[in-house]
């Protein structure tokens, strides 16, 4: 089985993001919100049938653990109350994604995060979708404010409300920013990238992993900067007499393969251990055309995966078996959804 473990709702019906604008505005002129809008189960069948699962077939993947469109979740837009409803409203829609192609789609939730807001207001959300939805992780944005870093690092205990929900459930969390709203950080060009490589290294110096053993955390984009200057945070993890790197991270930190070359995939496995990359394609995201070198999609990375000079054993890992490992509740929400 090919499990990608990094894909987000980006064909959703228009008038869904149609709604969101509306909040937006209603909330600025001090008005409440629209009623939300209508969406049928044919709308939402045909964007994922044009969309998403034709694109695991073309490519050969079966199930892609699937989240709101990560731009869209705009934590700097409004305030608690419309990022709760907003949450809500795409957290809803992913559930009937997932209900509707049960075999294909697994959910993992967008939190109703703003920033300087206690992240305990996410809890209930988080309920809601492991409990109701079925859902096995979360995405976790480190900076809700959208390029201007007003929260607490990760290591702080502002999250560990969330850290504990996350070991409760057997949940873990990828850490994903979303839209920049600061022009020196282009969205999915500097900011996602900066926020994985912030992420990192934020819990790398933290207690974090000391408090919560069992935590699990994916960062996303194949680590950001991390892998390719492994040896750098080595270094900083020495000189401030924090151990081995690999022994202070490497049971909790996970790194995804939404890397767009081949060579970059190369020094993904050369450097991370086999047991802690996932396979990910982030498909129908950031970057949609054709490398005219290959003359495959660039996020293809199924492709790039299978060129790595690594036994079937360790490819069946990044494939599946870490993903089941990672994302606890995963096997039996795969065996609950493909009964049905
Ligand atoms: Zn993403």
């Amino acid at each position: 089985m090919i499990i990608d473990c990094h894909g987000h709702y980006t064909t959703s019906p228009r008038q869904h993001e149609g709604w969101r604008g509306e909040q937006i505005e209603a909330h600025k002129a001090g008005k409440p919100p629209p009623p939300r809008p209508r969406i049928t189960d044919d709308e939402i069948r045909e964007s994922i049938a044009n969309g998403q699962l034709k694109v695991q077939r073309e490519r050969g993947t079966d199930l892609t653990i699937f989240s709101p469109r990560a731009a869209g979740m705009g934590h700097h837009l409004g305030d608690a109350t419309t990022s709760e409803a907003w949450a809500s409203a795409c957290n809803e829609l992913i559930h009937r994604v997932c209900s509707l192609f049960p075999q294909n789609f697994i959910g993992v939730a967008m939190l109703p995060q703003s920033a300087r807001v206690s992240p305990k207001n996410c809890i209930p959300e988080i309920d809601r979708c492991v409990n109701e939805y079925g859902f096995v992780g979360i995405n976790l944005n480190p900076d809700p404010s959208g390029g201007h870093w007003q929260d607490p690092p990760l290591g702080d205990r502002y999250w560990y409300p969330v850290y504990a929900k996350m070991v409760e459930y057997d949940i873990p969390a990828m850490i994903h920013v979303s839209a920049s709203c600061n022009p020196t950080h282009h969205t999915t060009g500097a900011h996602y990238l900066n926020g994985d490589t912030a992420g990192f290294n934020q819990l790398m110096t933290s207690s974090v992993f000391k408090d919560f053993p069992s935590i699990r955390f994916i960062i996303p984009h194949g680590g950001g900067a991390v892998p390719y200057h492994w040896g750098r945070y080595r270094g900083l993890a020495q000189d401030a007499k924090l151990g081995l790197l690999s022994d202070v991270v490497l049971k909790n930190i996970f790194f995804d393969t939404c890397v767009y070359h081949l060579p970059g995939q190369e020094l993904l496995a050369k450097v991370i251990p086999v047991d802690n990359i996932l396979f990910a394609s982030e498909m129908i995201g950031a970057v949609r055309g054709i490398d005219p070198e290959t003359g495959h999609h660039y996020d293809d990375t199924k492709r790039y995966i299978d060129q790595l000079p690594l036994s079937a054993a360790d490819k069946a890992k990044i494939f599946e078996g870490n993903a089941r490992r990672v994302y606890g509740r995963l096997s039996a929400t795969i065996e609950k959804q493909s009964a049905r």
